[in-house]
């Protein structure tokens, strides 16, 4: 077994294993372990369908096979549902024009509740309640405040249960089918699926951003400043805007380490601002995250107190809140019976057991400050290409299934099929897959993407 500091090491993060006893702090000090006692765990629930993180692909997992008639729990770390959606402030949906299903319904939601300022912009506050609402009206039952630690299979290469920790202490869950939605696949890894992570040719990961969420600007300076495009649903950033907020921000002695930032406005005296990177932090690697949030965190708030200083239009300008938890691009890609890669978006490639139709660009943030701090395609141009079901079937374990941006596929390719506006149908079709496999005492593997 590749050890964890080798792991942190090596240069192609390629497929690299853990056993189920893996565990990041025992890892990290190989020399140094104990051995935990033995114990006894209540077993909460025996049900059909367990899903794992309560991001947009976690909820439209949820939701799917919940409306799929399967009993369906939802475990989520956070004291909201959402990811990177609400915990993480994104407060920007892309990729979602033209879907049908869960997302145009979570978007029609929005509106009516006035969640949403623009056609793609969102209050994430309003999030939280929308997504909460809608898994009660699905009957999902909705376990907060909950990590998933562990996952345990018998003898037919099935997860028997998970364990999770919680403010009940340390607990056993039972599902006939798990669902992977953790983004960094926590759950997989737990249960010794390979993956990949990061560039092959380095290993580097796209760069943690802490989103903010500011009050005290005004829609209408920022429009005719060019920070964004326009009003309401026009109220994305220009690329000219993004430039100029740089050069802003370097007038205070900052060089911002994110060097295209970018402000989303959510309402008319509110914007959420983009403004840091943290580089080569990866997902499994707590200490790090937690460095990266605190340096984020004090960049963020150097930033906005210079600008304020600056007076003009920064002269009221606060910070409402940041984000719980960083923004994590990039995590473990979970093998699964088909990985897309670079030439299947190349190629526009279509499957028949396409599940979702991707539309996003290729989108890498700089690997290292040094690449410009900002963002491209790396020259990997895609077409319209669809995801295809086997790409949310886990290889190695055989009723574990995955959405989200930890699903089956390469570098380039998560770069791109990675936004909110597929994760959300990628959950939906797991979820279907998932209840039917559950409902029908078969593997999801076994369940045709037309049966449902
Ligand atoms: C800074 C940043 C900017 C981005 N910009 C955009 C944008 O403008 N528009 C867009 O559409 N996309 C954007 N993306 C991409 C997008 O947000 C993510 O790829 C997307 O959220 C993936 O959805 P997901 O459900 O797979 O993962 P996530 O949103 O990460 O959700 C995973 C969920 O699982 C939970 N979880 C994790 N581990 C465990 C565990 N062990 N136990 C229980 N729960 C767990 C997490 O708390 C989280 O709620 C951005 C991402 C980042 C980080």
């Amino acid at each position: 077994m590749l050890k964890r500091r080798d792991f942190l090491k090596s240069s192609a993060l390629t497929a690299l294993i853990p056993t189920s006893d893996w565990s990041d702090n025992y890892l990290a000090n190989t020399d140094k372990s104990v051995t935990e006692p033995k114990r006894q765990l209540s077993i909460v629930q025996e049900t059909d369908v367990i899903v794992c993180g309560g991001g947009p692909a976690g909820i439209g997992a949820a939701l799917s096979a919940a409306r799929s008639g399967a009993k369906t729990t939802l475990i989520e770390v956070h004291g909201c549902l959402g990811g990177v959606w609400t915990a993480s402030l994104l407060s920007n949906i892309i990729d979602h024009e033209g879907k049908t299903g869960i997302m145009k319904e979570i978007i029609d939601r929005l509106d009516a509740t006035d969640a949403q300022y623009t056609a793609k912009k969102y209050d994430a506050e309003l999030m939280k309640w929308t997504l909460e609402q809608m898994c009660k009206e699905a009957g999902v039952e909705v376990r907060l405040h909950t990590r998933v630690t562990a996952a345990y299979k018998d003898k037919n290469n099935k997860i028997d249960y998970i364990a999770t920790e919680s403010f009940s202490g340390r607990e056993a869950w039972k599902a006939k089918v798990f669902i992977d939605t953790t983004g960094n696949g926590e759950l997989a890894a737990r249960a010794d699926c390979g993956f990949d992570m990061g560039e092959p040719q380095t290993g580097k990961v796209q760069p943690m951003s802490l989103m903010v969420i500011l009050s005290g600007l005004n829609e209408d300076d920022l429009v005719k400043a060019g920070y964004i495009k326009g009003y309401g649903k026009d109220g994305s950033p220009s690329e000219t805007g993004k430039k100029k907020l740089h050069a802003e921000i370097l007038k205070i002695g900052i060089d911002a380490s994110y060097t295209m930032p970018s402000f989303f406005s959510i309402r008319p005296d509110m914007v959420a601002l983009m403004v840091n990177h943290q580089y080569g932090v990866l997902a499994s690697d707590a200490a790090a995250i937690s460095q990266a949030t605190i340096e984020a965190r004090n960049e963020v708030n150097k930033i906005i107190d210079g600008l304020r200083k600056l007076g003009g239009i920064w002269s009221k300008v606060r910070i409402v809140t940041t984000a719980a938890q960083i923004g994590i691009r990039e995590g473990r890609r979970i093998h699964g019976l088909y990985s897309l890669t670079k030439e299947d978006l190349m190629r526009g490639a279509k499957f028949e057991d396409g599940v979702c139709t991707v539309n996003f660009v290729v989108d890498v943030h700089s690997l290292v400050k040094g690449e410009g701090g900002g963002y491209g395609n790396n020259g990997v141009i895609m077409k319209p290409y669809q995801i295809p079901l086997r790409s949310l079937i886990a290889k190695d374990v055989n009723n574990l299934m995955m959405a989200g941006r930890c699903i089956s596929g390469d570098f380039y390719a998560h770069a791109s099929y990675r936004v909110t506006g597929n994760a959300v149908p990628m959950g939906e079709a797991a979820g279907k897959i998932a209840a039917k496999a559950a409902l029908t005492m078969r593997l999801p593997k076994e369940i045709k993407w037309n049966e449902v």
